[in-house]
């Protein structure tokens, strides 16, 4: 908690509670009467559903399957069929086997404790901590995509919450905010505080009960918060681009396979920087790569990958380029290559080339690429 928060007189739980008597939501559908079943359908048909949508399934499910035996006794295709629309079908089908699980092995009652809530199909950590705090006031704190973002914000954590490590941090800052007592009214309490106040995109800062709890307001970051899920590195591939002059000072280029990046244009003869590399250089220009002045070693990237290019040129004698085979190459001069199709890259490593006359890039001052 913020060093503002330790002045307090009333805990987290006092604030958001106050706050949820006269702001909170209670006339949800599930909310009257509030029974174990009602909690447990309407939570796995939240799991994946805009609480909008779901009301209108949530009643029209209660009117088929009133109750737990009703559910248990009905033929799959039954539940299906009332599901229909809702998506994410595997819900239903686990609804009917939890429900024939509850009663055959627990007398058609919830259990309650987490351990044995979370045996059932299709109920996770969140989902029975949710039966059973709002369904037998237990204080069992809940961990949905709500809570998460909450915590987030009110601990300005900039972590992203998907980790396990975070998780685990995040279930016991979720439980260590939960009250011993009114522990139902906590539940919806803070779900209606991540639905109505703490949203998503734009945090109803001005309007919030804990505000005062919010570390994140505070620093004025909650915008960034919570982190999301970081992106996926690029792989990067190491290669030669050649500079390859004749005699007439003209530029070798090479026609780029129908395909991929730079597809179809003209640009500079390039080769994956491996073991094999010398051996191919040699077979395709008839000496040795060791012989080209390295240029400039730099990064280009693609949407999903960067290239780490070194740049290499030579001026070939005239017994070498009478060798080299032609097929997909042509010589260029290089007041022409604006007329031709060429990816950018074929003018800054002209560029690069140009400055390394006056200035050699040091990186590769030591390097023998
Ligand atoms: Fe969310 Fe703003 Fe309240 Fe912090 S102050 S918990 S960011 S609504």
């Amino acid at each position: 908690m913020t060093n503002k928060s330790r002045t307090h007189l009333t805990t987290f739980s006092d604030d958001l509670l106050e706050w949820a008597k006269r702001h909170g939501r209670h006339q949800l559908p599930w909310q009257n009467p509030l029974t174990p079943y009602r909690v447990w359908v309407s939570e796995i048909m939240l799991q994946q559903t805009q609480v909008t949508t779901v009301k209108a399934y949530f009643i029209k499910f209660m009117s088929h399957f009133p109750n737990l035996e009703s559910l248990a006794n009905a033929h799959i295709e039954e539940v299906l069929a009332v599901w229909s629309g809702l998506g994410y079908y595997s819900r239903a089908k686990n609804l009917h086997k939890a429900a024939k699980a509850l009663l055959e092995h627990h007398d058609g009652a919830f259990p309650k404790t987490i351990d044995a809530l979370s045996a059932l199909p299709g109920i996770g950590k969140t989902t029975a901590c949710a039966i059973s705090s709002l369904s037998f006031n237990q204080p069992d704190a809940i961990l949905d995509g709500n809570v998460k973002r909450i915590l987030c914000r009110i601990y300005n954590l900039h972590e992203w919450p998907g980790t396990a490590k975070v998780q685990q941090k995040l279930w016991s800052l979720a439980q260590s905010l939960m009250p011993k007592k009114d522990c139902q009214q906590y539940t919806q309490a803070i779900m209606d505080l991540g639905a109505l106040v703490c949203k998503p995109k734009s945090p109803l800062c001005a309007q919030c009960p804990v505000q005062s709890w919010c570390k994140s307001f505070e620093l004025g970051q909650q915008a960034t918060l919570p982190i999301k899920k970081p992106a996926k590195p690029k792989p990067t591939y190491a290669i030669y681009l050649l500079l390859l002059f004749n005699q007439k000072q003209q530029l070798l280029l090479e026609k780029r396979p129908d395909t991929g990046v730079w597809a179809k244009l003209w640009s500079l003869p390039q080769l994956n920087r491996n073991q094999q590399t010398n051996d191919i250089f040699f077979q395709e220009f008839k000496t040795n790569l060791e012989g080209l002045k390295s240029i400039k070693q730099f990064k280009h990237s693609f949407s999903h990958y960067h290239l780490d290019v070194v740049l290499k040129s030579i001026e070939l004698p005239e017994s070498l380029t009478k060798q080299i085979v032609m097929e997909n190459r042509k010589w260029v001069e290089l007041s022409a290559l604006n007329g031709i199709g060429t990816p950018s890259i074929v003018n800054k490593c002209i560029k690069f080339n140009e400055l390394s006359k006056k200035k050699p890039d040091p990186l590769l001052a030591n390097h023998h690429y």
